[in-house]
């Protein structure tokens, strides 16, 4: 039994693998450096916690973000999180206070959770890329490709019910796909078991409140999910 249970944990893994293979290739992306291993399996050291994640993020220097950084954001919140929110990258307030969505985009994102009942204690909140891009330039590919494993580790360990992805990079990253937000928004995606719903980036309805209408309606979806028989039983 244990054996079978290995074999369907090694066959995952190497399907994993094989996955993110051809996500590196369809981006373009031609070698991949061994000396810089991101990602570790802990096959026989027990269950792999947050703080393991973390204690190899806090000097990291693998992509060219760590230049301009002053503190490494990593996500914060509740480890046995229903919800999940993965946005981008941190932008300046991120920076210096060294955690995710404080800024004004963060306070729209609270006023959105709260919507639906939760506190930022409730939920486990994070961004794919964890050093401030200089002047808040969208992250390059590589750059997202490099930070990914951190992530996806993260959601790993807290395993919520449903990730709500904000806006186009951070779906494009998670999701490894090519449509673009306003096609996806509102309708749930998969993420190894896991429902992801896009849905636009606070910044973006800081600048075009008029869409907040849209996410009102994609943050239902997600309360009358969570509050479903699917989830509480
Ligand atoms: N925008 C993001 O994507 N993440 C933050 O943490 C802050 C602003």
């Amino acid at each position: 039994m244990a054996d079978e249970t290995h074999s369907r944990e090694l066959f995952a893994i190497i399907n994993d693998v094989k996955e993110h293979l051809t996500y590196l290739e369809e981006l373009g992306v031609e070698g991949i450096d061994p000396s810089a291993p991101v990602s570790k399996w802990h096959v026989d050291e027990g269950v792999e916690t947050l703080e393991d994640v973390w204690s190899e993020t806090r000097d990291c220097t693998r992509c060219p973000l760590f230049e301009g950084r002053t503190h490494v954001v990593n996500s914060e919140g509740n480890r046995h999180a229903k919800l999940m929110f993965v946005g981008e990258a941190p932008g300046a307030d991120e920076d210096v206070q060294a955690r995710p969505f404080v800024g004004r985009a963060g306070k729209l994102l609270t006023q959105i959770m709260e919507s639906i009942g939760f506190k930022r204690e409730d939920v486990f909140i994070g961004n794919v890329n964890r050093c401030r891009p200089p002047q808040n330039r969208t992250p390059t590919t590589d750059e997202g490709v490099t930070c990914r494993p951190f992530i996806i580790r993260e959601i790993e360990i807290v395993r919520p019910k449903v990730i709500v992805v904000l806006g186009n990079v951070a779906m494009k990253n998670l999701l490894n796909t090519k449509e673009g937000i306003t096609k996806l928004r509102g309708k749930f995606q998969d993420y190894r078991g896991i429902k992801v719903m896009p849905t636009f980036h606070p910044a973006y309805l800081l600048r075009d409140p008029s869409k907040k209408r849209e996410t009102w309606e994609d943050m239902k979806t997600v309360r009358d999910y969570l509050n479903s028989d699917a989830v509480n039983q």
